[in-house]
């Protein structure tokens, strides 16, 4: 394997790259704990963008579960793959929980948290650099973010499983346009109450 790109991407800060039909991204979760929020564009036509719904609607069809583990194909609105998830120390990844933000963070635990970095800010800075905005903040993937949904269909955010040294790799299956937050949040345990660097590598194979 010869990396195109291999950073270290410190804690709280957001990235974005163009990936390649073919390329594998690999996140690795250096200290363990850290959630990684993404967002996906079909780099093409990027009104063409990741789906939960589509992604989680096609993988129960098939009897899968409602998180993402390997094998999970990342399906965007209009159907298609754009990603396959096709490593994974980790065992589950949530999709449903979305991203935090200032205006949650005020909800959910206080109005003084209101001016706290959040993942949202993130992916807007980094949506700015391609002349977009709020209105193209879709679904997301929360990558080694613990979200058991209770059979009453509550979610509830629980500490991190995923070890030091965790690690994803996604294979693209189009052109994608990758935004990352490296996850701010200190307000519940998604982080481990403490946001850590990530590595990531993409490579051609
Ligand atoms: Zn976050």
């Amino acid at each position: 394997m010869t990396a195109i790109l291999d950073i270290t991407l410190p804690a709280r800060a957001p990235f974005s790259a163009t990936l390649k039909a073919g390329q594998i991204m690999r996140i690795i979760d250096l200290e363990g704990q850290q959630a990684v929020d993404a967002l996906f564009y079909n780099a093409q036509d990027r009104s063409e963008r990741y789906s939960a719904q589509d992604t989680l609607a096609a993988q129960a069809s098939s009897g899968g579960p409602y998180y993402l583990q390997t094998g999970s194909v990342l399906r965007s609105n209009e159907g298609r793959a754009m990603l396959t998830l096709v490593a994974d120390s980790c065992g589950f990844h949530d999709t449903s929980a979305g991203a935090c933000s200032c205006e949650a963070n005020t909800v959910r635990f206080g109005h003084e948290t209101r001016f706290m970095h959040a993942c949202r800010e993130n992916f807007l800075t980094e949506l700015a650099k391609y002349g977009m905005g709020k209105r193209d903040l879709v679904s997301n993937v929360n990558f080694f973010m613990n979200v058991p949904i209770r059979p009453n269909g509550e979610l509830t955010v629980d500490d991190g499983v995923s070890e030091p040294g965790g690690e994803i790799a996604l294979r693209a299956e189009m052109d994608v346009l990758v935004l990352i937050s490296n996850c701010p949040q200190v307000n519940n345990p998604c982080n481990g109450f403490r946001p850590t660097p990530i590595r990531i590598i993409i490579s051609d194979t």
